[in-house]
């Protein structure tokens, strides 16, 4: 059992990285941001009531996040791990991972945090607005989602490192090679299972 969870800003890469260590390590993608994109392009109840809080780049409140976790999670137990992608984001967030987990004997091996500098990030969002149609890609939201970022899921790096559990990896260079500094991390905790 593998469980890691992909940390970074928005624009960080976060998902393009994903989708690679998925296809490699053979791990099942939770992304909360793809689930909710989802629940918003099918027009449900749920989706009508997340839009409130995504288009405006606040986060979704825990309790609706929590409950997807729980139930996605539970139709998924005879994965051989998982990669969380944008959850969690806040301390309430990673703290019921961290119980849910715990319970079932399966921690987190490894947090990937994803670093980028501001100004390249504006750039990333910004750009790929233009043909992503996400609704909150624009400059204003993306502003928007960098403070929320700042202020509610930047703590976590430090109740990560508090586990030891944080490997930073540059998020600055080509695709390539972020993933092959992901590897490398990934082969270390591995190494030590
Ligand atoms: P990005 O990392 O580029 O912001 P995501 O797809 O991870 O992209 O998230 C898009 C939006 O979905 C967030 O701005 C937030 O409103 C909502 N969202 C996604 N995951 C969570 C979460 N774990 N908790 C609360 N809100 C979330």
């Amino acid at each position: 059992m593998l469980n890691i969870v992909i940390f970074g800003p928005p624009g960080s890469g976060k998902g393009t990285q994903s989708a690679r260590i998925v296809k490699k390590y053979d791990l099942t993608h939770l992304s909360t941001g793809d689930m909710l994109r989802e629940e918003m392009e099918k027009n449900t109840p749920l989706g009508k009531q997340v839009s409130e809080y995504i288009d405006k780049g606040l986060l979704v409140p825990d309790d609706i996040v929590l409950k997807m976790l729980y139930d996605y999670a539970a139709g998924h137990m005879d994965s051989p791990g998982f990669i969380f992608d944008g959850f969690p984001r806040t301390i309430v967030q990673a703290e019921a991972l961290d119980n849910l987990l715990d319970k079932r004997g399966i921690p987190i091996n490894v947090v990937l945090s994803v670093e980028v500098e501001e100004k390249e990030l504006l750039k990333r969002i910004v750009g790929r607005g233009e043909d992503s149609g996400r609704t909150d890609d624009s400059m204003e939201i993306a502003n928007q989602r960098l403070d929320v970022y700042k202020k509610q899921t930047m703590p976590l790096i430090d109740y990560y490192k508090e586990q030891g559990k944080i490997a930073p990896i540059n998020g600055m260079q080509p695709v390539d090679e972020v993933f092959g500094d992901i590897c490398q991390a990934i082969e270390a905790v591995k190494a030590v299972q």
